[in-house]
């Protein structure tokens, strides 16, 4: 069973301003199957950590570890990251201009695979997926991103979750700027993905929306760079009801 860990994970940002903490000892284990719901307020360091997890430049870990099935995810570089099994659906989907989708999701498939996936099956496989996605076959030759709208964006990264096939996935904010068609269609396609491979899921939210499609095992609130409080699905409908204040300091200093 394949298993991703993060145990006292702390971790800084560069800033015009210098170094700044953000992640202050943070402990979770996910294991192959599982769906893990991060949720909280803000600024809370939601994002931080799916970047540390994903080896961004800006961000230094100044302490804990990061491993997968015990191999040190924290010596690896972000290919290496890649082809270890991670993938990470950004909260803002950067374009990529000159690159066409379906260029990319090839190169990318070939790193990630070792050697080019078979021409014929992997057409029939981007086809039947984007057709799943409610994706317009025009968008395999588009350029990545470019000119897409915010939904559109997310479906295409669940194209990239689903024909990649990582062991682990961490989902960004995937919910946010979607309305209620669109958040059926990528929670059937992240529910799928686990279905068929088993796939782990870190489920960064800031609203209990998406949980009503993708049923977390667990549920983290996130608060100033820790996790506050952890439970089954039953958190997530109390956050619901309360929101994040009883989580909060009395002043907040911006
Ligand atoms: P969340 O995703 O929970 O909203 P983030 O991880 O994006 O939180 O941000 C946590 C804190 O770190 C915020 O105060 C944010 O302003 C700060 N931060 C994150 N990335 C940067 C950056 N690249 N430059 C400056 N500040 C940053
Ligand atoms: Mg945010
Ligand atoms: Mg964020």
């Amino acid at each position: 069973m394949s298993t991703l860990q993060i145990s006292g994970l702390q971790v800084s940002v560069d800033t015009d301003q210098g170094s700044k903490q953000i992640l202050r000892g943070v402990d979770l284990t996910i294991n192959e199957g599982e769906i893990h719901a991060i949720m909280g307020p803000n600024g809370s360091g939601k994002s931080t950590l799916a970047y540390a997890i994903a080896g961004h430049p800006k961000y230094t870990v100044d302490g804990g570890s990061i491993t997968l099935d015990g191999e040190d995810v924290l010596a690896m570089s972000v290919d290496e990251r890649a082809r270890a099994g991670l993938f990470l659906a950004m909260q803002y989907p950067v374009e990529i201009p000159g690159v066409t989708n379906s260029n990319f999701l090839r190169t990318a498939k070939t790193a990630i695979d070792g050697e080019a996936p078979p021409i014929r099956g992997w057409i029939k496989d981007v086809r039947d997926s984007m057709q799943r996605l409610r994706m317009d076959t025009t968008f395999a030759e588009r350029n990545v991103n470019e000119g897409f709208s915010g939904g559109e964006k997310k479906r295409n990264e669940i194209l990239q979750l689903e024909l990649l096939k990582p062991k682990f996935a961490v989902l960004d904010e995937t919910d946010s700027g979607l309305d209620v068609d669109a958040l059926k269609i990528v929670s059937e396609g992240v529910n799928r993905a686990k279905a068929a491979t088993g796939l782990g899921i870190l489920l960064i939210t800031h609203y209990t929306r998406i949980l009503r499609y993708i049923t977390p095992d667990f549920v983290h609130v996130f608060v100033a760079g820790r996790v506050a409080e952890e439970g089954g699905p039953e958190l997530a409908e109390r956050l619901e009801d309360e929101g994040y204040d009883r989580f909060l300091p009395d002043t907040v200093v911006l």
